[in-house]
């Protein structure tokens, strides 16, 4: 899918007035709806007011995890979803983009959980894994062969078991292909400002579509999947840790992209989710809390390069959110509009058919959990052939395009700097730009930066290089804002 069909006639199409479903929001969850009931041969439309993915779904933890921290909530049904889409995300949906990564699960003398509670914690999500789960007992080197800066004074035990990590903007994104690849029409940067529903025969939805001006589509269904709406590179780390805070809350420390990813906090928020940011105390609290399991040179303020905050659309509880339920909730108004909130990236398979069933059955019947592979994930022949290409950028390229890295290289072939580093400590080449706003859907310089290369998250995104982007997406006669 080198060339997509092109926004203008993404629009005219949409205004047709023959469309299934209108799906609002295009993170992970509206995303995989959207594949999902063109799968089915719906007419769909995906819209997101800002970029696909801009929301929670590229403000995650970047794990596909199993659920370990649900166990002492008691949350069996949970632990065991996730963990059974843990394994078909890594093995047959999204191979290569959803990875496998160790995690280790300290216990130190005076933590909320003790070495028994911690060895009966693991020993309890290995029977809930189903085929593959391992956990085990570490000691000595194999510590620190794992997790180089990993405290060891009073540290008691050591349990490791089995997680997945994730490149998230871009399992929004291959998601996106699959449903465009599958017809629906996908339109970013087309904010939906109005909603009229008749009862339970679908409606009109408008949209401001910036620059493209407003436009009204009719759908026979809607879904509202809106949401709601650290670092430093760490040479060496071969295993994550997640250490049990009490009160169900984990500090995490995950090695992704070269870099150390610390988090995350519960703290409450019920403005305007465009206004989340994250705060000094949330940095503060973020780094006191790894402090019980890292070493203190690791932890200075100077170390961070780059912070994000999303937002988790959580059941309302008594006292603390962490104590908050974690699956999905979808309700249907009396006038037939479903919305979906909370829920985690690794169920997103499932939260889309939730969701989906909640339309009349005439209209989805044959639903299913799909475990195709999508576009752009598992592994390119092209890279794998190629031996002119530096070891780092031939895994990055592979890593982010799976069998669609040949497309990138092709158009780098035909630019005279498509191979060039766009940053010399990072491995995301020119030609991915180019790619982003030809191929898949970019229009700011925000878009590329963020959610198709690893650039912003490696906190490489220097003014010389912010306009650069921007006079490659002017010169793609592409609106470019540059947030
Ligand atoms: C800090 C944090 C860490 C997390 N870590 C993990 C993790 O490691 N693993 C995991 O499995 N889960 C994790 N989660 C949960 C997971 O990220 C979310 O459940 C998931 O991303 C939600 O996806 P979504 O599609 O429902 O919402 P979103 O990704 O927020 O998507 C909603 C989309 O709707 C669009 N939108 C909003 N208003 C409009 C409008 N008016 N018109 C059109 N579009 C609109 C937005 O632009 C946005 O793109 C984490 C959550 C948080 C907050």
């Amino acid at each position: 899918m080198l060339t997509p069909i092109s926004r203008a006639d993404t629009i005219d199409r949409l205004v047709e007035p023959n469309l299934d479903l209108a799906v609002i929001g295009g993170g992970i969850a509206g995303a995989r709806i959207a594949f999902e009931a063109a799968r089915l041969g719906l007419r769909v439309a995906l819209v997101d007011g800002g970029d696909f993915g801009s929301g929670t779904s590229s403000a995650s933890s970047k794990l596909v995890h199993g659920g370990f921290r649900y166990l002492p909530m008691g949350d069996i049904g949970l632990v065991r979803e996730s963990q059974h889409e843990r394994r078909v995300l890594m093995e047959r949906v999204a191979p290569n983009l959803v990875r496998p990564l160790p995690f280790l699960l300290p216990a130190y003398a005076g933590s909320p959980r003790g070495p028994a509670a911690v060895a009966a914690g693991l020993l309890m999500y290995r029977a809930l894994s189903g085929r593959g789960g391992r956990v085990a007992w570490l000691r000595g080197r194999p510590i620190h062969d794992a997790v180089p800066g990993l405290r060891l004074d009073g540290l008691r035990m050591c349990g490791t078991f089995d997680e997945a990590e994730t490149i998230d903007s871009r399992l929004v994104l291959a998601t996106v292909k699959a449903a465009a690849k599958s017809g629906a029409l996908v339109l970013n940067h087309a904010k939906v400002v109005g909603l009229e529903l008749r009862h339970n025969r679908g409606g009109a939805v408008t949209i401001d579509a910036g620059r493209d001006g407003a436009l009204e589509l009719r759908a026979r269904h809607v879904i509202n999947a809106a949401g709601p709406w650290v670092d430093h590179v760490e040479e060496g780390w071969r295993a994550g840790v997640a250490m049990p805070l009490g009160g169900g809350r984990v500090a995490l420390g995950i090695p992704w992209q070269g870099m150390l990813m610390l988090g995350t906090t519960d703290t409450p928020y019920s403005g305007d989710p465009a206004g989340v940011q994250v705060t000094e105390a949330d940095v503060s609290s973020v780094l006191d809390e790894a402090s019980g399991f890292l070493e203190a040179g690791m932890l200075r303020r100077d170390r961070v390069r780059f912070q994000t905050a999303g937002l988790r659309a959580l059941p309302v509880v008594e006292g603390d959110t962490a104590a908050a339920r974690r699956g999905h909730m979808i309700e249907v108004s009396r006038n037939g509009l479903v919305s979906v909130a909370g829920g985690k990236l690794t169920t997103h398979r499932v939260i889309a058919c939730d969701a989906l069933r909640r339309l009349p059955r005439s209209s989805v019947d044959g639903l299913a959990l799909d475990e195709r592979r999508l576009p752009g994930t598992g592994w390119s022949l092209e890279v794998e052939e190629r031996t002119d290409l530096e070891p780092d950028v031939a895994d990055h390229l592979e890593r982010l395009y799976g069998d669609q890295a040949g497309q990138v290289l092709a158009l780098a072939g035909a630019m005279a700097d498509g191979l060039e580093r766009i940053h010399p400590s990072g491995p995301d080449v020119w030609a991915q730009v180019a790619y982003a706003f030809r191929s898949e859907w970019a229009r700011t310089v925000d878009d590329v930066a963020r959610r198709r290369t690893t650039l912003a998250g490696r906190g490489l995104l220097t003014e010389e290089i912010v306009a650069r982007i921007g006079a490659m997406a002017r010169s793609e006669s592409l609106v470019s804002a540059v947030t």
